[in-house]
Protein backbone atom coordinates (compact mmCIF):
# COMPACT_ATOMS: atom_id res chain seq x y z
CA UNK A 1 0.00 0.00 0.00
CA UNK A 2 1.06 3.26 -0.72
CA UNK A 3 1.98 5.73 2.55
CA UNK A 4 -0.54 8.07 2.07
CA UNK A 5 -3.04 8.44 4.35
CA UNK A 6 -5.57 11.29 5.61
CA UNK A 7 -5.90 11.02 9.49
CA UNK A 8 -9.76 12.91 10.70
CA UNK A 9 -9.23 13.79 14.37
CA UNK A 10 -12.47 13.39 15.61
CA UNK A 11 -11.85 15.47 18.99
CA UNK A 12 -10.71 18.09 16.98
CA UNK A 13 -14.10 18.60 15.13
CA UNK A 14 -16.27 18.32 18.58
CA UNK A 15 -14.16 20.92 19.78
CA UNK A 16 -14.43 23.02 16.65
CA UNK A 17 -18.17 22.92 17.34
CA UNK A 18 -17.72 23.82 20.56
CA UNK A 19 -16.02 27.38 19.38
CA UNK A 20 -19.00 27.52 16.78
CA UNK A 21 -21.80 27.13 19.18
CA UNK A 22 -19.91 29.38 21.84
CA UNK A 23 -19.46 32.26 18.67
CA UNK A 24 -23.12 31.68 17.57
CA UNK A 25 -24.54 31.98 20.99
CA UNK A 26 -28.06 31.49 20.88
CA UNK A 27 -28.85 30.98 17.11
CA UNK A 28 -29.45 26.88 16.20
CA UNK A 29 -26.22 25.29 14.71
CA UNK A 30 -26.69 23.67 10.93
CA UNK A 31 -23.93 22.32 10.34
CA UNK A 32 -22.96 22.39 6.41
CA UNK A 33 -21.57 18.32 5.75
CA UNK A 34 -21.67 18.56 2.01
CA UNK A 35 -18.85 17.29 -0.32
CA UNK A 36 -18.08 14.35 1.98
CA UNK A 37 -18.53 16.41 5.00
CA UNK A 38 -15.67 18.60 2.81
CA UNK A 39 -13.86 15.75 2.22
CA UNK A 40 -13.86 14.37 6.16
CA UNK A 41 -16.44 11.33 5.63
CA UNK A 42 -19.83 11.87 6.07
CA UNK A 43 -21.19 9.30 8.48
CA UNK A 44 -18.43 10.20 11.10
CA UNK A 45 -18.56 13.05 10.97
CA UNK A 46 -22.37 12.83 11.92
CA UNK A 47 -21.55 11.04 14.23
CA UNK A 48 -18.67 12.94 15.98
CA UNK A 49 -21.22 16.39 16.05
CA UNK A 50 -24.71 14.46 16.41
CA UNK A 51 -25.78 16.84 18.78
CA UNK A 52 -26.40 19.95 16.41
CA UNK A 53 -29.41 20.92 15.81
CA UNK A 54 -29.20 20.52 11.83
CA UNK A 55 -27.48 19.25 9.43
CA UNK A 56 -27.36 20.38 5.84
CA UNK A 57 -26.26 18.46 2.79
CA UNK A 58 -27.31 18.35 -1.33
CA UNK A 59 -28.57 14.91 -1.59
CA UNK A 60 -31.48 12.34 -0.40
CA UNK A 61 -28.50 9.70 -0.74
CA UNK A 62 -26.39 11.57 2.18
CA UNK A 63 -29.72 12.07 3.94
CA UNK A 64 -30.54 8.30 3.99
CA UNK A 65 -26.96 8.19 5.53
CA UNK A 66 -27.34 10.21 7.72
CA UNK A 67 -30.59 9.20 9.28
CA UNK A 68 -29.05 5.78 9.14
CA UNK A 69 -26.33 7.00 11.53
CA UNK A 70 -29.06 7.97 13.76
CA UNK A 71 -29.28 11.66 13.74
CA UNK A 72 -33.21 12.38 14.47
CA UNK A 73 -33.05 16.64 14.33
CA UNK A 74 -33.21 19.03 11.16
CA UNK A 75 -31.68 17.57 7.43
CA UNK A 76 -31.85 20.92 4.88
CA UNK A 77 -31.35 19.70 1.23
CA UNK A 78 -29.47 23.06 0.86
CA UNK A 79 -30.33 22.85 -3.04
CA UNK A 80 -33.85 21.44 -2.61
CA UNK A 81 -35.95 18.75 -4.87
CA UNK A 82 -33.97 18.50 -8.07
CA UNK A 83 -36.91 16.62 -9.60
CA UNK A 84 -40.80 15.96 -8.51
CA UNK A 85 -40.06 12.08 -7.82
CA UNK A 86 -37.91 13.00 -4.84
CA UNK A 87 -40.54 14.29 -2.87
CA UNK A 88 -41.95 11.29 -1.53
CA UNK A 89 -38.73 9.93 -0.43
CA UNK A 90 -38.09 13.39 1.34
CA UNK A 91 -41.65 13.17 3.05
CA UNK A 92 -40.45 9.92 4.30
CA UNK A 93 -37.20 11.04 5.63
CA UNK A 94 -38.77 13.94 7.07
CA UNK A 95 -35.93 16.27 5.23
CA UNK A 96 -36.05 19.86 5.23
CA UNK A 97 -36.18 21.70 1.90
CA UNK A 98 -34.38 24.64 0.51
CA UNK A 99 -37.29 26.59 -2.23
CA UNK A 100 -35.67 28.40 -5.02
CA UNK A 101 -37.03 28.11 -8.11
CA UNK A 102 -40.62 28.10 -9.68
CA UNK A 103 -40.37 24.67 -10.45
CA UNK A 104 -39.61 23.56 -7.08
CA UNK A 105 -42.72 25.23 -6.29
CA UNK A 106 -44.78 23.88 -8.69
CA UNK A 107 -43.46 19.91 -7.58
CA UNK A 108 -44.50 20.88 -3.89
CA UNK A 109 -47.91 21.84 -5.50
CA UNK A 110 -48.42 18.56 -7.76
CA UNK A 111 -48.77 16.46 -4.90
CA UNK A 112 -50.55 15.55 -1.54
CA UNK A 113 -48.47 15.10 1.28
CA UNK A 114 -49.31 12.98 4.16
CA UNK A 115 -46.85 14.92 6.53
CA UNK A 116 -45.92 17.93 5.10
CA UNK A 117 -43.32 19.44 4.61
CA UNK A 118 -40.74 22.44 5.85
CA UNK A 119 -39.50 24.75 3.09
CA UNK A 120 -36.52 27.02 3.61
CA UNK A 121 -36.98 29.69 0.82
CA UNK A 122 -34.21 30.74 -0.31
CA UNK A 123 -34.04 35.15 -1.50
CA UNK A 124 -31.80 36.12 -4.05
CA UNK A 125 -29.99 39.10 -1.67
CA UNK A 126 -27.08 40.00 -4.59
CA UNK A 127 -25.01 36.98 -5.12
CA UNK A 128 -27.35 35.62 -7.81
CA UNK A 129 -26.87 32.16 -7.38
CA UNK A 130 -30.04 30.44 -6.02
CA UNK A 131 -33.31 32.01 -4.80
CA UNK A 132 -36.01 34.36 -5.37
CA UNK A 133 -36.01 37.61 -6.54
CA UNK A 134 -36.95 40.10 -3.40
CA UNK A 135 -39.92 41.62 -4.52
CA UNK A 136 -42.13 38.26 -5.22
CA UNK A 137 -41.46 37.26 -1.33
CA UNK A 138 -44.54 38.55 -0.43
CA UNK A 139 -46.31 36.73 -3.11
CA UNK A 140 -44.60 33.64 -2.38
CA UNK A 141 -45.04 33.63 1.48
CA UNK A 142 -48.78 34.08 0.69
CA UNK A 143 -48.83 30.96 -1.23
CA UNK A 144 -46.98 28.87 0.97
CA UNK A 145 -49.06 29.73 3.79
CA UNK A 146 -51.76 28.13 1.91
CA UNK A 147 -50.16 25.30 0.54
CA UNK A 148 -51.28 22.00 2.61
CA UNK A 149 -48.17 20.25 1.99
CA UNK A 150 -46.15 23.03 3.18
CA UNK A 151 -45.61 22.81 7.24
CA UNK A 152 -43.14 25.86 8.55
CA UNK A 153 -41.88 28.58 6.59
CA UNK A 154 -37.92 29.69 7.33
CA UNK A 155 -36.46 32.44 5.28
CA UNK A 156 -32.83 31.69 4.18
CA UNK A 157 -30.30 33.83 1.46
CA UNK A 158 -26.85 33.44 1.19
CA UNK A 159 -23.59 36.02 1.40
CA UNK A 160 -21.39 36.69 -1.70
CA UNK A 161 -18.45 38.82 0.29
CA UNK A 162 -18.92 38.19 4.23
CA UNK A 163 -15.19 36.78 4.08
CA UNK A 164 -14.01 40.15 2.05
CA UNK A 165 -13.96 43.86 2.20
CA UNK A 166 -17.34 44.81 1.27
CA UNK A 167 -19.43 42.51 4.08
CA UNK A 168 -22.48 41.82 4.06
CA UNK A 169 -24.21 45.11 4.65
CA UNK A 170 -25.94 45.29 1.14
CA UNK A 171 -27.59 42.15 0.92
CA UNK A 172 -28.40 41.78 5.04
CA UNK A 173 -30.05 45.10 4.82
CA UNK A 174 -31.83 43.90 1.51
CA UNK A 175 -32.92 40.51 3.43
CA UNK A 176 -34.12 42.84 6.46
CA UNK A 177 -36.27 44.58 4.32
CA UNK A 178 -38.01 41.70 2.57
CA UNK A 179 -38.46 39.68 5.64
CA UNK A 180 -39.32 42.43 8.42
CA UNK A 181 -43.19 41.98 8.37
CA UNK A 182 -43.21 37.95 9.39
CA UNK A 183 -42.30 36.22 11.89
CA UNK A 184 -41.08 33.19 10.41
CA UNK A 185 -37.46 31.85 11.82
CA UNK A 186 -34.34 32.55 9.38
CA UNK A 187 -30.96 31.64 8.28
CA UNK A 188 -28.38 33.97 6.56
CA UNK A 189 -25.03 33.35 7.70
CA UNK A 190 -22.24 30.99 6.78
CA UNK A 191 -18.61 30.76 8.43
CA UNK A 192 -17.17 34.45 7.52
CA UNK A 193 -20.79 35.92 8.99
CA UNK A 194 -21.20 33.75 11.80
CA UNK A 195 -17.42 34.50 12.70
CA UNK A 196 -17.30 38.52 11.97
CA UNK A 197 -20.85 39.51 11.92
CA UNK A 198 -23.33 39.32 14.69
CA UNK A 199 -25.99 40.83 13.21
CA UNK A 200 -26.32 37.74 10.98
CA UNK A 201 -26.63 35.33 13.16
CA UNK A 202 -30.11 35.04 13.35
CA UNK A 203 -32.34 32.04 14.73
CA UNK A 204 -30.12 29.57 12.57
CA UNK A 205 -26.51 29.73 11.22
CA UNK A 206 -24.47 27.77 8.93
CA UNK A 207 -21.24 27.04 9.22
CA UNK A 208 -19.03 24.89 6.87
CA UNK A 209 -14.76 25.54 7.29
CA UNK A 210 -14.75 26.64 10.66
CA UNK A 211 -15.91 22.95 11.92
CA UNK A 212 -13.14 21.46 9.62
CA UNK A 213 -10.39 24.08 10.97
CA UNK A 214 -9.92 25.91 8.18
CA UNK A 215 -10.71 29.64 7.96
CA UNK A 216 -12.81 31.20 5.29
CA UNK A 217 -10.76 34.52 5.19
CA UNK A 218 -7.91 35.67 3.60
CA UNK A 219 -6.49 37.82 6.14
CA UNK A 220 -7.65 35.67 9.99
CA UNK A 221 -6.35 32.63 9.96
CA UNK A 222 -7.74 29.12 11.70
CA UNK A 223 -5.06 29.64 14.94
CA UNK A 224 -6.59 33.55 15.46
CA UNK A 225 -10.29 31.88 15.02
CA UNK A 226 -9.06 29.16 17.83
CA UNK A 227 -10.34 26.37 15.70
CA UNK A 228 -8.08 23.30 15.22
CA UNK A 229 -7.06 21.23 11.86
CA UNK A 230 -9.35 17.91 11.36
CA UNK A 231 -7.42 16.24 8.54
CA UNK A 232 -3.88 15.71 8.32
CA UNK A 233 -2.47 14.98 5.12
CA UNK A 234 0.06 12.36 5.69
CA UNK A 235 2.86 10.45 3.49
CA UNK A 236 6.41 9.34 3.50
CA UNK A 237 9.23 10.09 1.91
CA UNK A 238 10.30 7.24 -0.76
CA UNK A 239 13.39 8.20 -2.20
CA UNK A 240 16.26 10.84 -2.12
CA UNK A 241 18.33 12.38 -4.52
CA UNK A 242 21.68 14.44 -4.15
CA UNK A 243 21.71 16.78 -6.90
CA UNK A 244 24.77 19.81 -7.84
CA UNK A 245 24.54 23.12 -8.46
CA UNK A 246 22.48 23.93 -12.05
CA UNK A 247 20.56 20.91 -12.09
CA UNK A 248 16.95 20.85 -12.79
CA UNK A 249 13.77 19.04 -10.84
CA UNK A 250 10.96 17.14 -12.64
CA UNK A 251 8.42 18.27 -15.01
CA UNK A 252 9.77 21.03 -17.21
CA UNK A 253 12.73 21.29 -15.07
CA UNK A 254 10.56 23.94 -13.33
CA UNK A 255 13.41 24.12 -10.70
CA UNK A 256 16.92 24.70 -10.90
CA UNK A 257 19.25 24.53 -7.86
CA UNK A 258 21.22 27.42 -6.97
CA UNK A 259 23.79 25.18 -5.08
CA UNK A 260 24.11 21.35 -4.41
CA UNK A 261 21.42 20.37 -2.19
CA UNK A 262 19.57 17.40 -1.06
CA UNK A 263 15.78 16.42 -2.17
CA UNK A 264 13.22 13.90 -0.98
CA UNK A 265 10.42 12.48 -3.05
CA UNK A 266 7.42 12.24 -1.26
CA UNK A 267 4.49 9.71 -2.22
CA UNK A 268 1.60 12.53 -2.99
CA UNK A 269 0.80 13.94 -6.41
CA UNK A 270 -2.33 16.00 -7.79
CA UNK A 271 -4.07 12.43 -8.26
CA UNK A 272 -4.23 12.33 -3.88
CA UNK A 273 -5.69 15.68 -4.09
CA UNK A 274 -2.20 17.94 -3.20
CA UNK A 275 -2.67 21.06 -6.02
CA UNK A 276 -0.61 20.95 -8.48
CA UNK A 277 -0.16 24.38 -8.46
CA UNK A 278 1.61 24.70 -5.35
CA UNK A 279 4.33 26.88 -6.02
CA UNK A 280 8.47 26.35 -5.14
CA UNK A 281 7.83 27.35 -1.83
CA UNK A 282 5.04 26.39 -0.49
CA UNK A 283 5.40 24.96 3.54
CA UNK A 284 5.52 21.14 4.04
CA UNK A 285 6.67 19.24 7.14
CA UNK A 286 9.24 16.42 6.85
CA UNK A 287 11.17 14.70 9.82
CA UNK A 288 9.82 17.34 12.37
CA UNK A 289 10.67 20.56 10.71
CA UNK A 290 9.13 23.01 8.25
CA UNK A 291 10.94 23.15 4.65
CA UNK A 292 9.35 24.06 1.53
CA UNK A 293 8.32 21.82 -1.80
CA UNK A 294 10.40 22.53 -4.74
CA UNK A 295 9.95 22.25 -8.93
CA UNK A 296 6.37 21.04 -10.06
CA UNK A 297 4.07 18.66 -8.73
CA UNK A 298 3.37 15.24 -10.48
CA UNK A 299 0.59 13.07 -10.63
CA UNK A 300 1.82 10.56 -7.62
CA UNK A 301 4.88 12.69 -6.19
CA UNK A 302 6.07 16.24 -5.10
CA UNK A 303 9.62 17.11 -4.25
CA UNK A 304 11.08 19.31 -0.82
CA UNK A 305 13.90 20.54 0.21
CA UNK A 306 16.03 18.56 2.47
CA UNK A 307 19.14 20.37 2.87
CA UNK A 308 18.65 21.60 6.39
CA UNK A 309 17.13 18.40 7.34
CA UNK A 310 19.61 15.95 7.50
CA UNK A 311 18.34 13.39 9.85
CA UNK A 312 15.47 12.73 6.83
CA UNK A 313 15.81 10.00 4.98
CA UNK A 314 13.49 7.12 3.04
CA UNK A 315 10.33 6.36 5.03
CA UNK A 316 10.43 10.01 6.91
CA UNK A 317 7.02 11.56 7.76
CA UNK A 318 5.82 14.16 5.57
CA UNK A 319 2.79 15.80 6.92
CA UNK A 320 1.46 18.01 3.56
CA UNK A 321 -0.95 19.66 6.03
CA UNK A 322 -2.71 19.31 9.16
CA UNK A 323 -1.54 20.81 12.51
CA UNK A 324 1.75 22.00 11.30
CA UNK A 325 0.97 23.44 8.31
CA UNK A 326 -2.60 25.05 8.04
CA UNK A 327 -4.26 24.20 4.59
CA UNK A 328 -4.77 27.51 4.40
CA UNK A 329 -0.88 28.27 3.66
CA UNK A 330 -0.58 25.50 1.38
CA UNK A 331 -4.25 26.64 -0.98
CA UNK A 332 -2.67 30.55 -0.78
CA UNK A 333 0.44 29.02 -2.58
CA UNK A 334 -1.51 27.45 -5.37
CA UNK A 335 -4.15 30.14 -5.78
CA UNK A 336 -7.06 28.16 -4.36
CA UNK A 337 -8.81 28.13 -1.09
CA UNK A 338 -8.66 25.32 1.81
CA UNK A 339 -12.27 24.70 1.11
CA UNK A 340 -10.71 23.11 -2.70
CA UNK A 341 -8.31 20.76 -0.93
CA UNK A 342 -10.15 19.64 1.63
CA UNK A 343 -12.77 18.48 -1.10
CA UNK A 344 -10.12 17.03 -3.25
CA UNK A 345 -9.07 14.22 -0.92
CA UNK A 346 -12.50 12.89 -1.07
CA UNK A 347 -12.70 13.51 -4.76
CA UNK A 348 -9.88 11.42 -4.42
CA UNK A 349 -9.86 7.26 -4.51
CA UNK A 350 -6.56 6.84 -3.44
CA UNK A 351 -5.79 8.58 -0.41
CA UNK A 352 -7.86 6.09 2.96
CA UNK A 353 -9.02 8.39 5.49
CA UNK A 354 -8.62 6.91 9.01
CA UNK A 355 -10.13 7.93 12.26
CA UNK A 356 -8.32 9.02 15.23
CA UNK A 357 -9.09 10.67 18.80
CA UNK A 358 -6.87 13.27 19.73
C1 LIG B 1 -21.51 25.73 1.68
C2 LIG B 1 -22.55 26.59 2.26
C3 LIG B 1 -22.43 27.09 3.57
C4 LIG B 1 -21.21 26.88 4.42
O1 LIG B 1 -20.20 27.77 4.03
P1 LIG B 1 -18.82 27.88 4.86
O2 LIG B 1 -18.14 29.03 4.22
O3 LIG B 1 -18.11 26.60 4.66
O4 LIG B 1 -19.20 28.12 6.27
C5 LIG B 1 -23.50 27.79 4.09
N1 LIG B 1 -24.62 28.03 3.35
C6 LIG B 1 -24.75 27.59 2.08
C7 LIG B 1 -25.98 27.90 1.31
C8 LIG B 1 -23.71 26.88 1.49
O5 LIG B 1 -23.84 26.46 0.22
Amino acid sequence: MRPIKAYINLSALTFNLQVVKKIAKNSKIMAVLKANAYGHGLVETVKAIKSVEGIAILTIEEAVKIRKAGFKNTILLLEGLFGAEDIHEVEKLNLNLALHNDQQIEYLNEVTLKNPINVHLKINTGMNRLGFPPDQVDYLIENLNANPNVSGITLMTHFATADEKEGITKQLDCFNRVTNNYNFSSSVANSAALYKFPEARLDWVRPGILLYGASPFDDISAKKIAVKPVMSLISKIIAIQNIKKAQAVGYGNNFIAKEDMRIGIVACGYGDGYPRHAKTGTPIFVHNKITKTIGRVSMDMLYVDLSEIDKAEIGSKVEMWGSHISVDEVAKNSGTVGYELLCNISASTRVPLEYVDG
